[in-house]
């Protein structure tokens, strides 16, 4: 053959080799090289080259008819085969990779992977001896033998394993990887049937480097999932891969870096200044850990995910990651000391979905962590939280929130005078969550205004009905957290609803709780003042469980004094109890309070209480906070209700 004729004939070879090499050095440029991934995308590609060098090598010297061009030709196809046929093994491997499914595969199912693989392999390296696969005849023309075929039956193998772990893993692909690999697998596969069939045209190589090429292109680009700042995967990458990861059913293990002053900074310092401090603790994180493994979760959280069920490796990183923040930052010429909280759980043991590690990510980690990382039974409390924060955005949602009425009893008349509204939340997932819980979340979650509006407005609706009045009642109590009540613009707030509903203000007594803290005290002040101006009254309640200033407590406007069940129930347990009842009674009085007792139980309790002669009884004793339609039926018999001796007595 010419030189010409040659260069013709090799062709699909000159392209292939041209395409790999662009593969190569697109992807070392980008350096794309961090994860297993990559490498084996490098390692296809690598051998993609080689297969199309040492087959352009043979193409020039097999027309020639000297020994050397017939011992270098001989050798050429000798490698080509080698390495040609460890090549759809490598791309099916390359699937498993990308459906993030490779993680799992034990050692014992990669043997059985390899076992075609190796077959062929063998085969060719007997080829020297015994022409299994191919041999140069008399006239030194190239024939190919049976063992030629068990490559292509092998790779055919191989094409079906991907094409099956990609339907298997269908759903922890985006659609425009799914895409991707659908075509480049039959691309691979049509290029396989025509060198079968019609082998003067060798353009299975070229297909295969098309493949690569088309991967390079929509599998390996990540610059989508790479955050500009930081040089870390971004949030997309972090929702999508912790989902991906969930199909797959692995175990990873998930360490979170909050780095609590960085929203502050951002507004002091500004973002670019605030951004310095983000690169650097990124790239502290790089060093110590695998780079592909970090995201950049929110403006202040990475979240790190290592595979593999080695936790003691993940608490020690955890651990290491912590103490750096003992030590100072360097930003854009300034250094300082940034605090950081760090979380550490097992996926999926301590977390249920891609939604809980998001939402971790997100939620705000009140409680000083000090030296610790956040793990284990410190996850699973917070992840409570986070249930319940979620279950509060369902209720608000689904409006499924309700406002349950316990009744207060005037001790002289035994008739019921006000009730307590008291909100309830039954949750679809949690189930019945108590106040004492979902109350500090709504806190936490800036929720609480938007809670206290629902129950002031379903108390304005009661009350705007006409039904408490015609029960007799004086009003009805409101409880308002100390968050709630000193937000600026309450009192208008809270003036609005009632007014809305045209509701008598003197129909609504609100209970605020002892423990006020003295920064809350001339916030409160003002409120309490304001309120009573326009005709509410207000209850100081769980008297006696705060180590508030009496004084100043005092001289908040409350008309009257709710004393909590404690008090009351260690009043019968101990003379030191008993003691502190009377005491606080006799206060109470002499500030001219009403007093009402909560958490009256038994008659025994009752007893006690009308020698101390308090004005109201509260408790389960009576009943327990209830639904709306269930206290007014309530309320309603209570005149036919015979009351127990006790009460008769008491009242006579
Ligand atoms: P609280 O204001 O001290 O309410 C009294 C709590 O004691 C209620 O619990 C009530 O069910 C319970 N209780 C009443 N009598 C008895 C009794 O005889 N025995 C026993 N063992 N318990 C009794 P609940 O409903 O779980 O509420 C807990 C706390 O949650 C309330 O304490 C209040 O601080 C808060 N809370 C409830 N509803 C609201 C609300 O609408 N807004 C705000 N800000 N806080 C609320
Ligand atoms: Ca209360
Ligand atoms: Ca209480």
């Amino acid at each position: 053959m010419s030189f010409m004729a040659t260069l013709h004939y090799s062709s699909f070879y000159i392209c292939s080799a041209l395409l790999c090499i662009s593969c190569l050095f697109y992807t070392l440029f980008q350096g794309r090289v961090a994860r297993r991934q990559n490498q084996v995308y490098i390692l296809i590609v690598l051998n993609m080259l080689f297969c199309a060098l040492s087959s352009i090598v043979v193409a020039f010297c097999e027309g020639r008819y000297t020994p050397e061009a017939h011992f270098i030709a001989d050798m050429g196809r000798f490698i080509s085969y080698v390495f040609h046929a460890a090549l759809t093994p490598m791309f099916g491997y390359y699937v498993l990779l990308v459906c993030g499914n490779a993680w799992h595969l034990s050692r014992r199912s990669l043997v059985l992977y390899a076992i075609p693989f190796l077959f062929t392999e063998i085969v060719i390296l007997m080829n020297p001896l015994t022409d299994w696969v191919y041999y140069y005849d008399n006239t030194f023309q190239y024939c190919r033998n049976w063992g030629a075929y068990t490559i292509y039956i092998s790779a055919f193998f191989y094409v079906l394993v991907g094409l099956f772990n990609l339907l298997r893993y269908w759903r922890a692909l985006t659609e425009a990887k799914r895409n991707a690999l659908v075509f480049f697998i039959t691309l691979v596969a049509v290029g396989i049937l025509i060198q079968i069939t019609w082998r003067p045209i060798q353009i299975e190589l070229f297909t295969d480097a098309l493949a690569a090429l088309g991967l390079m292109l929509s599998i390996e680009d990540e610059d989508n999932r790479i955050d500009m700042a930081t040089g870390t995967y971004n949030r997309r990458a972090l929702a999508f891969d912790l989902r991906n990861f969930f199909a797959t059913g692995q175990t990873f293990q998930v360490i979170g870096v909050r780095i609590t002053d960085m929203t502050s900074m951002h507004r002091v310092m500004g973002a670019a200044a605030a951004d310095a401090f983000l690169r650097s603790v990124a790239d502290y994180l790089r060093v110590i850990l695998p780079p592909y493994s970090i995201y950049y979760a929110n403006v202040s959280t990475y979240i790190i995910l290592l595979y593999g069920d080695n936790e003691a490796q993940a608490a020690e990183a955890a651990m290491r990651i912590l103490e750096r923040f003992e030590r100072t930052w360097t930003g854009d010429k300034l250094e300082i000391r940034l605090h950081a909280s760090v979380t550490r759980g097992v996926l999926p043991k301590n977390f249920q979905s891609a939604e809980d590690v998001m939402f971790m990510a997100d939620s705000p980690i009140p409680i000083s962590t000090g030296n610790k990382v956040l793990s284990g039974r410190d996850l699973s409390y917070l992840l409570r939280r986070l249930d319940i924060e979620r279950a509060l955005h369902r209720a608000l949602e689904g409006r499924t929130f309700e406002v349950y009425y316990q009744p207060v009893y005037e001790l002289r008349t035994l008739q019921i005078k006000s009730a307590e509204a008291l909100l309830r939340l039954r949750d679809q997932v949690l189930g019945n969550v108590p106040p004492a819980e979902f109350i500090p979340a709504a806190e936490r979650a800036g929720i609480i205004e938007t809670l206290g509006d629902f129950v002031l407005e379903q108390v304005c609706e009661f009350i705007a009905s006409g039904v408490p009045d015609e029960l007799g009642l004086d009003e009805i109590g409101v409880n308002l957290s100390m968050l709630q009540c000193t937000q600026p613009g309450f009192a208008d707030r809270v003036k609005g609803i009632v007014d809305s509903y045209g509701v008598d203000p003197s129909k609504i007594n609100f209970e605020i709780t002892e423990s006020v803290s003295a920064s809350d005290y001339n916030a409160l002040d003002t409120v309490i003042r304001t309120l009573k101006a326009e005709g509410f009254t207000f209850s100081m309640d769980d008297y006696g469980t705060g180590y508030s200033n009496m004084q100043s407590v005092f001289s908040l406007d409350f008309d009257r004094v709710k004393i909590d069940k404690g008090i009351l129930w260690s009043a019968e347990k101990n003379s030191i109890g008993r003691a502190i009842l009377d005491n606080s009674v006799r206060m109470i009085r002499e500030m001219h309070r009403k007093i009402i007792v909560e958490g009256v139980e038994t008659e025994e309790q009752i007893r006690l209480l009308s020698h101390l002669n308090v004005d109201y009884l509260q408790g389960f004793y009576f009943s327990k906070p209830i639904p709306k339609d269930e206290f007014v039926t309530l309320a309603r018999s209570q005149h036919k209700t015979a009351h127990p001796k006790v009460l008769r007595e008491a009242s006579s």
